[in-house]
């Protein structure tokens, strides 16, 4: 396919691009997923909090597409955080998916309050060596987090997915993961379709572009080395979203970009997220 690979510290290759299906009900995410695949995507990133590991399991299964062309992230919910938990978990995810190892799996939130992320990632280390994902990785860790891993265990994380967009740039946990080896992925990569699409400075570039401003702020994701995973449920947005490859931001539009910044979040701080349920 058209889109690019990032080379993850282990040597595995993950798109940098992919389809995110947060919110969506488990016989939708069939269909989107579904859309998805057939627009080209090969990446789809889940979780078990989001029960749709099984409608998205589905339209893996009748795709039809060779299992290494593909690149499936499930994450670990919060309430089976701990070491035996967590390899109950991932068993329990591949089962729901209906396959024998994902390409990437992730410890959902820290939780530095409960304080179990690194018993966990022990688990996470022995995951790996059984072949049940081929790359492991975290979510919404700050570099403190991050850092407790790096000093406690011998596997660095090959992926910090948090909440990043053009409203809060991050670029604090950008440097520290460059300077470790951790490839920064974006959840929200969009700000959930909300009012950053109005924003008229990036109408502005989208015009310059003869884009759309979800492509405008995709391009800038892929152009400063982010991995950005799109949610729709919309084909033709489905599609618009991965048709970001025959165009170029340049110095200055990047800039104007980096202007946007306020560090808005629109999701949880990692801090104080210890939800279990
Ligand atoms: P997003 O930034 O991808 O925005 C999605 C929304 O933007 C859609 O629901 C739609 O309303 C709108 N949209 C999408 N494409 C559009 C287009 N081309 N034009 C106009 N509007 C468009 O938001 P998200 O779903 O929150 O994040 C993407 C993915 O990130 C999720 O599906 C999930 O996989 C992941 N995620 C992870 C975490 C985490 O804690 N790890 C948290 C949130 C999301």
């Amino acid at each position: 396919s058209s889109v690019p690979t990032l080379t993850l510290n282990n040597g595995v290759a993950m798109p940098q691009l992919g389809f995110g299906v947060w919110q969506v009900p488990d016989d939708e995410a069939e269909r989107a997923v579904g859309s998805a695949l057939e627009a080209g995507y090969r990446s789809i990133d889940t979780a078990t909090v989001y029960e749709n590991e099984r409608g998205t399991g589905r339209a893996l299964g009748t795709a039809g597409i060779p299992r290494e062309e593909l690149f499936i992230t499930t994450k670990l919910w919060n309430s089976d955080q701990g070491h035996d938990t967590a390899l109950a978990a991932v068993d329990a995810s591949l089962e729901r998916l209906g396959l024998d190892y994902v390409d990437l799996y992730l410890i959902h939130w820290p939780m530095p309050a409960v304080d179990t992320y690194t018993q966990t990632w022990k688990a996470f280390e022995k995951i790996l060596a059984d072949g049940r994902a081929r790359a492991i990785g975290v979510s919404n860790f700050h570099p403190a987090h991050l850092q407790r891993l790096l000093d406690e265990h011998g596997i660095v994380p090959a992926v910090n997915q948090i909440e990043l967009h053009p409203r809060l740039q991050q670029s604090i946990p950008r440097a520290y993961h460059a300077d470790h080896g951790i490839v920064t992925e974006a959840w929200s990569p969009l700000g959930q379709g909300k009012d950053l699409l109005d924003d008229p400075q990036l109408g502005t570039l989208a015009q310059k572009h003869g884009k759309t401003v979800a492509q405008v702020v995709l391009r800038w994701h892929l152009q400063i080395g982010n991995v950005a995973i799109p949610k729709s449920v919309t084909p033709s947005r489905i599609r618009e979203n991965l048709d970001v490859f025959d165009f170029e931001l340049d110095a200055a539009d990047l800039a104007t970009i980096g202007g946007l910044n306020t560090d808005t979040r629109l999701g949880a701080d990692p801090e104080t997220m210890n939800f279990l349920g």
